[in-house]
């Protein structure tokens, strides 16, 4: 009886499908039950969840949080960052601009960078961007001889100069 379950297990291993055995009974019957894997409905109408990444779970409020603090420490650590913008979800920002003021602060003020964060309740959990400018390096390379100096130049002072000055430093250290 054990020789005839196990080759017919071995057997129903083949089968895709999920498939549990019960033992022989004494009268000679086996149940079977069999169970599709992924039935073909929900692959063909659902797609995978972006937000968790299919798992049915997000960080929590807290290690999400933590998540952002971390990068923004990591991008204002790199030296070449001024501004660090932040668009988390609502519970998020609100988590960071109260608990973590502290924090932010001695961020901004040990690498020189701004940081504004802002909740943006449109974003679902797990959602949220952050946003380095990196406009100290074009400050650097406004006062280095590697530019030419037609663009290093910031005119009479005029909004249009200023416009034109603006553009030739973004083309140039763009294309660098
Ligand atoms: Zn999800």
């Amino acid at each position: 009886m054990r020789e005839v379950e196990k080759v017919l297990r071995e057997e129903l291993k083949r089968d895709r499908a999920k498939i549990d055995t019960s033992h022989i009974s004494k009268f000679g019957l086996m149940e079977l039950s069999r169970q599709r894997l992924r039935p073909s409905l929900e692959s063909r109408s659902y797609q995978v969840c972006q937000h968790c990444n299919g798992r049915g779970m997000v960080l929590s409020v807290e290690s999400a949080s933590l998540a952002y603090l971390r990068r923004i420490w990591l991008g204002a650590s790199k030296g070449d960052v001024s501004k660090i913008n932040g668009s988390l979800p609502v519970d998020v920002a609100s988590y960071l601009l109260n608990r973590k003021r502290k924090e932010l602060t001695d961020i901004e003020n040990r690498y020189g960078v701004t940081i504004l964060i802002h909740g943006d309740p449109l974003l679902a959990p797990g959602g949220g961007k952050l946003d380095l400018r990196r406009e100290k390096k074009v400050r650097e390379l406004e006062q280095s001889s590697d530019i030419p100096p037609a663009v290093r130049r910031t005119g009479d002072g005029s909004a249009e100069s200023k416009f034109l000055h603006e553009t030739l430093m973004y083309v140039f250290c763009r294309y660098q």
